[in-house]
């Protein structure tokens, strides 16, 4: 954590910049449950004034940490550290529930990691997706139905050769185990962008599912593991195609290696060497080969950690406009949550599930025929939602889309 929850919320204004961009609050009208009034009851609690700590922990749970009430804030406060922070207070108080447990067993454990997905796939692809389902059997707020079959593992080996610039591409958990494709995309344009590329298999899971749920305490020993991955290999970048990966190396791990002065040193050294993949190759534009002609009308998501946390937003779009052919439509009402957010789905099926036909919904008025994205969780709420509602377009990562045209 950068600041501590009670400075945080002595900080705040009051001000309610934030309220209105909250996607809770907006579908809530509920001002409990906005980023003011979350660090007011922080401050109450701290204070010792709030005795009964039943609706705070309530409110602190239904947060999506996309961190739009951080970007609109004028005071710079990143509430959802706070909220973090309580989480993990409350994680001590409480302990964690079965599903946080199953969480960290799943993704905390490399081998474990790769066990669960492997039983995922097989089960998922050789029975469940093959059953027609004229029922939407939910999986949180998602429909089983409308989950695409899981890609095979990546494999570890990536694309090296003579290129004059090395990255190390963090592939995150879900591009690895179930949308490789992406992953292989992402190596194929970085390649093209005159990066050779390296991957490893001992790569651990980044941790934010653990952070956003209070389990910070069980990422020491993984957080240092990424961190010399990153550190030993002389790179030009580090890259990943989720900007929650990026986020947590760039952002979260100086808490949680902090007072470690070994990781702080290398920490402070790979820290500017790590960008979003949209980041990387817009950087490198001029590098980027000619893309082929698509005539197409695409739109784009703006995943809430790329724009809120990481301030990305002229990047992705300077990359499709790039592509000949494409008639670019932003989606109506500007950039906002897709109501993914980690497990947020899982806790509050039916919040998610307003803001991801919201979300579709305007997908849907653009009449684009393909939809774009940068991450891959929102890639599979997108296309959950849009398959629901019917509508005719192909949700991809960017990063897909650009090696196609490649
Ligand atoms: S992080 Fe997002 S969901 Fe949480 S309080 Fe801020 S705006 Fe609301
Ligand atoms: S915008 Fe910032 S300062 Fe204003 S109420 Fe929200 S958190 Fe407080």
């Amino acid at each position: 954590m950068t600041e501590k929850a009670d400075n945080l919320a002595n900080r705040c204004l009051k001000c309610g910049f934030c309220v209105n961009q909250c996607p809770v609050y907006r579908e809530l009208k509920d001002e409990t449950y906005s980023p003011r009034a979350k660090l007011r009851l922080i401050k109450a609690y701290r204070d010792g004034t709030l005795k009964d700590d039943r609706t705070l922990r309530k409110v602190i749970a239904n947060c999506l940490m996309c961190e739009a009430c951080y970007k609109n804030c004028p005071g710079g406060l990143q509430t959802s550290d706070a909220i973090a922070e309580m989480r993990v207070e409350f994680r001590d108080k409480y302990g964690l529930d079965w599903k946080k447990k199953l969480l960290r067993a799943a993704l905390g454990d490399k081998r474990l990691r790769k066990l669960s997905a492997y039983w995922a796939r097989l089960v998922y692809n050789n029975f469940i997706s093959n059953i027609p389902m004229p029922l939407d059997i939910p999986a949180g707020a998602l429909s089983l139905k409308n989950i695409p079959r899981l890609n095979k593992a990546l494999s570890n080996r990536a694309a090296g050769g003579e290129r004059k610039k090395k990255a190390f591409f963090f592939v995150g958990c879900v591009d690895r185990f179930m949308f490789s494709k992406t992953a292989e995309a992402i190596v194929k344009v970085l390649n093209a962008t005159g990066y050779d590329v390296e991957i490893s298999p001992e790569e651990r899971c980044c941790g934010m599912p653990m952070m956003i749920s209070g389990d910070s305490a069980a990422l020491g020993k993984s957080a240092r593991i990424n961190i010399d991955l990153m550190a030993s290999g002389n790179y030009d970048a580090i890259v990943s195609g989720c900007p929650t990966c990026i986020v947590a190396l760039k952002q979260k791990y100086a808490g949680i290696v902090k007072g470690d002065a070994e990781y702080e040193e290398k920490l402070k050294k790979i820290a500017p060497l790590m960008s979003d993949f949209t980041e990387l190759v817009a950087r490198n534009i001029k590098d980027l080969p000619a893309l082929k002609e698509i005539k197409a009308e695409v739109t784009y998501h703006d995943p809430c950690h790329l724009i809120n946390s990481l301030g990305i937003f002229s990047e992705p779009r300077k990359l499709i406009l790039a592509t000949p052919g494409v008639e670019f439509r932003e989606l109506p009402g500007g950039p906002s949550c897709c109501g993914s957010g980690g497990f947020y789905h899982v806790y509050f099926p039916e919040l998610a599930a307003k803001i991801g036909k919201k979300k579709a919904d305007s997908i849907k008025k653009t009449q684009a025929g393909i939809t774009l994205t940068a991450c891959p969780a929102c890639k599979l709420q997108l296309i959950n939602f849009t398959r629901s509602a019917k509508i005719k377009t192909e949700v991809k990562h960017i990063a897909e889309f650009l090696s196609e045209r490649l």
